[in-house]
């Protein structure tokens, strides 16, 4: 069993998959071309937004996002303290602090109370410059954005959706990609849309910021002159090969993979409700179950229960085994466990179960069943 099937997808898309990579080796342009720009159009409306810009991979979408508003030294980015760590190392690689935020338990999203005394905490200490909320669709499931943004314009701050595991989400029929002023997707293989090597995607329904995205992506060039660079950029570009290999893959995954997924976590949720705490969906969410993570008792049962299915050939992941701020890079910030009382909880308690649109309900038996009889 695997944890996610891409081999069972490939051979479901095998014939549409193998067929728009020949078409770009025959045509012999490998950079940008038509299947990009069809596959941006097709991606905007499918997010219900004016622009994409395609580039290299998740972590550049959320750079170039941040580099567009010229975020930078002296500025302060408020994040989820419960997520890769790509969604705050952009931001400290661009100069800024990144101002980390506890979860709420049950959706294992920025929790919008902590972020409010997160951004006050900031401006009472007056020492930086609040400028942008980048809150994570966590798991598939959108943030908390009915909070979260009315917080934003209270403070004036701008808001970068991290969709990386978000896409195909959405709020009563609003998709994940559509919330933030900027928004940025992973096409990372593992993701609910994913090509076969890294990519990435931004939405905005901005021109201005799209025109500047798409030269950040391309060392800061003019829009004419490829050799006229006008600041300094990037080089950050999604292959033309992984957008042939995206078009089928995003087909798929509107006809049936996402009704898939969401049927495999139902078939989890009705077998495991008794025993663990199971994903909480608020009403009106709806999730692309980038993972289902469930929360066993403790640590210890979490990595006895881990154990456990591995030795009945069964794969799970913790997602994730400590929260930013007790990453070795984020030391030098000394933020105290006190402070980020749900992710410390999380990280001791998750287990990410097989998740992916080819889990058929016996599997799904099999493994509930296992996990119940430890
Ligand atoms: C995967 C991921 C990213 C980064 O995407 P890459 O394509 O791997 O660079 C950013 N944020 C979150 C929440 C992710 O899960």
């Amino acid at each position: 069993m695997q944890f996610r099937d891409l081999g069972m997808q490939y051979q479901a898309l095998k014939k549409d998959i193998d067929a728009g990579i020949q078409a770009v080796i025959d045509s012999s342009a490998y950079i940008l071309g038509k299947p990009v720009a069809e596959l941006e159009e097709k991606l905007a409306d499918y997010v219900g937004r004016k622009h994409c810009v395609t580039c290299g991979n998740g972590t550049d979408a959320l750079q170039l996002s941040l580099m567009a508003w010229g975020i930078g030294p002296g500025d302060a980015v408020f994040t989820s303290d419960f997520t890769y760590f790509a969604s705050a190392g952009t931001i400290s690689i661009l100069g800024a602090v990144p101002v980390l935020v506890d979860i709420d338990l049950d959706t294992f999203n920025i929790s919008p109370d902590a972020l409010e005394a997160a951004i006050q905490c900031v401006l009472e200490a007056g020492k930086l410059t609040p400028r942008a909320i980048v809150p994570v669709d966590l798991f598939g499931q959108p943030a908390d954005y009915e909070k979260i943004l009315p917080i934003a314009r209270k403070y004036g701050l701008k808001v970068l959706e991290d969709a990386a595991q978000g896409f195909g989400g959405n709020i009563n029929g609003k998709r994940a990609g559509s919330f933030g002023d900027l928004s940025a997707t992973s096409f990372f293989p593992a993701k609910p849309l994913g090509c076969y090597g890294d990519g990435g995607a931004i939405f905005t329904d901005d021109d201005e910021i799209d025109a500047r995205l798409r030269s950040l992506r391309a060392q800061g060039k003019s829009p004419t002159d490829k050799y006229d660079n006008r600041e300094i950029g990037i080089n950050s570009r999604l292959d033309t090969l992984q957008a042939a290999i995206l078009l089928p893959k995003f087909k798929a995954f509107v006809e049936y993979e996402l009704e898939a997924v969401n049927k495999a976590a139902n078939g989890y949720t009705e077998r495991l409700r008794d025993r663990f705490v199971i994903p909480k969906v608020p009403d009106g969410f709806y999730s692309s179950w980038a993972q289902y993570t469930i929360l066993v008792e403790n640590r210890e049962e979490r990595d006895a229960t881990q154990k456990y299915l591995k030795e009945n050939g069964i794969p799970s992941m913790i997602y994730y085994p400590r929260g930013l701020h007790q990453q070795e890079a984020y030391k030098w910030m000394n933020l105290k466990d006190e402070l980020y009382p749900n992710t410390v909880e999380a990280a001791k308690r998750v287990l990410s179960l097989p998740m992916h649109p080819y889990l058929t309900e016996e599997m799904v038996d099999i493994i509930a069943k296992k996990l119940i009889e430890k």
